[in-house]
């Protein structure tokens, strides 16, 4: 089991206590199974979603209001959730966080997080306006030029990646999508 996630007790189906075993399928990882129904509990990676929202040769971050690392910058992000797209969770994670009006891009970052069992996608976007109404989660949402980026002061090694190489490519006059890896 890897660390970061509390272990499943009970079954999601008939809430019998659960036991950690290998399937007898030819599987070979532990899975949470159910003595009584039989359920397999597969447990796999959750995707985040963000953006890089532009505003001429600056970039909007945004100052976490929230744990973990309270009061540090980041870019619009959060949890993919269920019956969304990729492109719509991160629209909707940059509306949440920074009520930012945006017109999304291609994308520009697929970072695995293997640790903590994630997946990361960051979408270049081009803001619409310089207004931003930041929700509760975050203290204060900017634009910073590049030689204004907070690199200290950055929540998260994806984010940080994810800067690096949008103002990497920009420099270049040409965007790609980067697979990278956090370890
Ligand atoms: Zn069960």
């Amino acid at each position: 089991m890897p660390a970061f996630r509390i272990p499943i007790k009970h079954c999601r189906n008939c809430g019998a206590a659960v036991a950690y075993r290998v399937p007898d399928d030819g599987d070979t990882r532990e899975r949470a199974i159910c003595p009584a129904c039989g359920t397999i509990h597969y447990e796999n990676p959750l995707n985040v979603v963000g953006t890089v929202p532009h505003w001429g040769d600056r970039v909007l971050l945004c100052k976490r209001n929230i744990e973990p690392r309270w009061g540090k910058w980041t870019l619009p992000a959060g949890f993919m959730e269920l019956g969304e797209t990729t492109v719509q969770g991160a629209e909707r994670e940059t509306d949440e966080e920074a009520g930012a009006q945006i017109e999304m891009e291609d994308l520009l970052t697929v970072i695995s997080v293997p640790r903590v069992g994630q997946v990361h996608l960051y979408y270049r976007a081009r803001l619409l306006s310089e207004r931003f109404e930041p929700g509760h989660e975050t203290l204060e949402a900017r634009l910073f030029a590049e030689h204004e980026i907070p690199w200290e002061e950055i929540a998260f090694r994806t984010v940080r990646e994810t800067l690096l190489r949008y103002f990497e490519d920009r420099r270049r006059g040409q965007f790609g999508v980067h697979n990278l890896e956090v370890l």
